[in-house]
């Protein structure tokens, strides 16, 4: 097989030890004598794989009993509807720092008075909005925690007067994070926990149950919790690879020691990007992603771009061009991205760097 190093966005690189699983499991799924995809979800079989799943989040994200786990449908995207229906009753806020962030605040938009509390739309989404205040009457705050398509994130766990609510899509797994905080956490699987197709929700129990609309049944978060994610047939696969990523994350000494791995991959990429006089980062400094580092030719190299994708085409990467909103470059280095990939693109720009000056 073409050895690539994988920089996509999302689907993007997974753990391969999680992919031979998978590559098994379709042959004889636990000895069952047929592939994962043919074997009823009631089974015993499968149930341990849902418990297990469950189980790991639990542990890996230190999820206390207040909170529930479900795998959905729908991707991230339904997720900002959900959002909505389960916990807009007046007024909702959300903090605008991206494309996703504003798809959010659209479906809330939908459903009553939503509004953006802050925003970074004046610099194309480049920062994380400071010192804006969380009015204490709204329903709910909402947060994009890493933007993706800009390369920005919010690394802590903000303090929030009202019910904190995050999409997290791209940054779960990546780091520790205080559940506690947080009235709901989702976000699709596929950035860092797994293959398209099913959604991740985190959320506090007691915090359903306040609004007065009428919830279609599929979009109630009540309906899965009741049914255990299951009220009708989960997306079987999707979840057996994420079951399988997390074991990974596990083994690998769990968050904590994944977080570490992550800082110094983006430390690696970013000093490189800093010290190459070729290039240049785009997301303000503070607010720099250890999940999405975006980058531009620097000044004077612009026309260097076409010639740079080439190039590192040749050398096996795969996937450094940035969103067809912002151009530039994009290199996604989430969990199972290997160090050995982000020295490769380092290696990559310094070899470019010399054949230009
Ligand atoms: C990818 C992404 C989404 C969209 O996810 P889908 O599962 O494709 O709907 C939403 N939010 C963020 C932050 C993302 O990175």
């Amino acid at each position: 097989m073409k050895k690539v190093h994988n920089f996509n966005a999302g689907p993007c690189a997974l753990p391969q030890q999680a992919v031979d699983k998978a590559i098994e499991a379709l042959k004889d799924f636990e000895g069952t004598g047929m592939p994962v995809i043919c074997v009823s979800h009631r089974s015993k079989e499968w149930s341990a794989v849902m418990d297990e799943c469950r189980a790991l989040w639990k542990e890996l994200l230190n999820i206390p009993d207040t909170h529930e786990v479900l795998f959905l449908g729908g991707g991230a995207s339904l997720g900002f509807l959900y959002v909505a229906m389960n916990f807009l009753e007046k007024k909702a806020g959300y903090l605008e720092t991206g494309v996703w962030a504003k798809k959010a605040l659209k479906e809330a938009k939908g459903l009553g008075e939503a509004y953006a509390v802050a925003s970074s739309a004046d610099t194309t989404f480049n920062y994380i909005p400071k010192g804006y205040e969380i009015p204490a009457d709204l329903d709910y705050f909402h947060i994009t925690t890493n933007n993706t398509i800009y390369g920005t994130e919010i690394q802590t766990d903000i303090d929030c007067p009202v019910p904190l609510i995050a999409d997290m899509s791209s940054d779960i797994m990546s780091r520790p994070v205080d559940v506690s905080k947080y009235a709901c956490i989702y976000g699709g699987a596929q950035k860092n926990v797994g293959p398209a197709g099913v959604t991740f929700v985190i959320v506090r129990k007691d915090a359903l149950g306040k609004v007065s609309r009428y919830i279609p049944t599929m979009l109630d978060y009540r309906t899965h919790i009741d049914g255990g994610s299951m009220f009708n047939t989960p997306p079987v696969f999707s979840i057996y690879v994420m079951n399988e990523t997390l074991k990974w994350v596990k083994e690998m000494g769990g968050v904590e020691a994944i977080h570490k791995i992550n800082k110094e991959k983006a430390a690696l990429l970013y000093a490189e990007i800093d010290r190459n006089p070729l290039f240049k980062g785009t997301a303000a400094v503070e607010d720099r992603s250890i999940m999405n580092v975006c980058f531009v030719m620097a000044e004077g190299y612009e026309h260097l771009q076409d010639e740079f994708m080439t190039f590192a085409k040749e050398r096996g990467m795969v996937g450094i061009k940035g969103h067809r909103s912002v151009g530039g470059f994009r290199a996604s280095i989430y969990n199972a991205c290997p160090v050995e990939s982000v020295q490769a693109l380092v290696d990559c720009m310094k070899e470019f760097e010399a054949l230009k000056k």
